[in-house]
């Protein structure tokens, strides 16, 4: 039975678990979808950084008070975070790294913006 190869379209024959023509088409493939991966991961790993470093660069004291807007002129990117983390008094904060902002709850126009000291589980 002939098969069209995934990666260079060319017919081959051989065995039903065999899905590529040759070898170094299924090494391309896999190198491809791996490149892929990576790109991907990279493109969340660089917004997270960038968020982080808008959440930095807004707090240099470890504390301030921010207009929502400064952190959206900037490019910062809600959606994106590392962890969160609930105080005891049941405030929601959301970190990117080691720079976190608290989630008030309705949603307010100012941010208040915290540093995290040390790792909290
Ligand atoms: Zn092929």
């Amino acid at each position: 039975m002939n098969r069209i190869c995934p990666e260079c379209g060319e017919e081959y024959k051989g065995r039903l678990d065999k899905k590529f023509c040759s070898a170094s088409c299924r090494a391309n493939h896999h190198n491809r979808k791996t490149a892929e991966e990576r790109s991907y991961q990279r493109k969340i790993n660089n917004i997270l950084k960038h968020n982080r470093n808008v959440l930095a660069e807004l707090n240099p004291d470890g504390k301030a008070n921010v207009r929502k807007d400064r952190l959206i002129d900037r490019g910062f990117k809600f959606r994106y975070f590392t962890n969160e983390y609930t105080t005891r008094n049941g405030k929601l904060y959301r970190f990117c790294y080691d720079y976190g902002y608290q989630v008030e709850n309705p949603e307010g126009e100012w941010v208040f913006l915290i540093k995290r000291q040390e790792y909290v589980e």
